[in-house]
């Protein structure tokens, strides 16, 4: 809920009043400071807190329900827009993050290549699996830690950040020694351990949408990592089963500004997953960045025609290299610059 104080409060009364609510199990947020100072106010687990609760209380003038199931997630709570650091790049800024990289590290030599090539056509953080949700067990499953460590090796050789997969709580401590961003992806959307278990391990996280998700579920799921202390959230359409099969998943381009609209959080858009066509990757890529997506996540490959994973809707280098000068002309257009960050020192 939202509380307005009396007017004209100094500043320690505000203070302690927002102590207070802590003491009662509350989390406080200083909306508006001065005048009539505003607070957003979520009630933690098990708190019974309700607005009489708050009304009942000398300092406050009013009290207004917040009508959405998610608190932490909502921009009536934070009305910025929220923007982290993910290895070296800021996300959710006014510059367009890209990630770009492999379906899955493969071997030593693909993923070092798969990263110079990105890099060099300008994306600044590496995405790739090392552990991969596959709908068949028989399917190539990742290569686990050892694919973990030559991804960093890969990322560090080029200055780069890099985003991984963790698919289950059982590997949260390794994806968090290496990775800079820690991706939970569509089939774990609703894996609410896994999710409290991220909300815990201080690295931003990359939310991907459920594939049947609406945008309450996955706000729920962004308020399930924001309550278990990791705000660090951002949100990443990535296509959503409908009646069509001629694509792989149908990107809800207009998700993006949708979720803007509801939440604080950055938004990225994954136009490889959600189309599943090579072809179509990249004029989805220019629709996102008008809809205003903070950052593009993009699989491309050395030699696509030999990818252990999704080699179909992964880009030959050079095509990322088209998409990229593409991008920068739209983002160009919109005021918005495709983020290029100072290389990140290696050798962490
Ligand atoms: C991926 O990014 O490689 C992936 C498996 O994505 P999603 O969870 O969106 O299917
Ligand atoms: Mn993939």
């Amino acid at each position: 809920m939202i509380v307005t104080l009396r007017e004209n409060l100094d500043r320690a009364t505000v203070q302690g009043f927002m102590k207070r609510l802590e003491w009662m199990g509350a989390r406080a947020v200083l909306l508006q400071n001065g005048g009539q100072a505003r607070i957003g106010v979520v009630a933690r687990g098990g708190a019974n807190l309700t607005e009489r609760t708050f009304r009942l209380l000398p300092e406050v003038a009013s009290v207004e329900p917040l009508d959405t199931p998610y608190k932490m997630a909502s921009r009536r709570l934070h009305p910025h827009d929220t923007v982290f650091d993910v290895g070296g790049t800021p996300l959710g800024g006014v510059g367009l993050v890209v990630m770009a990289g492999p379906c899955a590290v493969e071997s030593e030599e693909q993923i070092h290549l798969a990263a110079a090539q990105v890099r060099a056509a300008g994306a600044t953080v590496l995405r790739a699996g090392a552990y991969k949700p596959r709908t068949s067990p028989y399917a190539f499953q990742g290569l686990g830690e050892e694919g973990l460590r030559l991804m960093r090796s890969a990322a560090d050789a080029q200055g780069m950040a890099m985003v991984t997969e963790l698919v289950s709580p059982a590997h949260l401590d390794a994806v968090c020694r290496y990775a800079d961003m820690v991706q939970v992806g569509a089939r774990n959307m609703q894996n609410f351990e896994l999710l409290k278990a991220v909300g815990g391990c201080g690295r931003p996280v990359l939310l991907k949408r459920g594939m049947s998700a609406t945008y309450t579920d996955w706000l729920m799921a962004a308020e399930y990592v924001m309550a278990a202390g990791n705000e660090q959230v951002a949100l990443c359409e990535r296509g959503i089963r409908t009646f069509e099969t001629l694509t792989r998943n149908t990107l809800d381009v207009a998700a993006i500004p949708v979720l803007r609209d509801l939440s604080h959080l950055p938004v990225v858009a994954d136009p490889s997953h959600g189309t599943g066509l090579r072809a179509m990757v990249l004029p989805m890529a220019l629709a996102a960045v008008s809809a205003g997506a903070h950052g593009l996540m993009i699989e491309v490959h050395p030699d696509p025609d030999r990818a252990l994973s999704d080699g179909d809707q992964s880009l030959f280098p050079e095509q990322f290299g088209d998409l990229m000068r593409a991008v920068r002309g739209v983002a160009g257009a919109l005021g918005r610059t495709v983020t290029d960050a100072e290389p990140v020192p290696a050798g962490r």
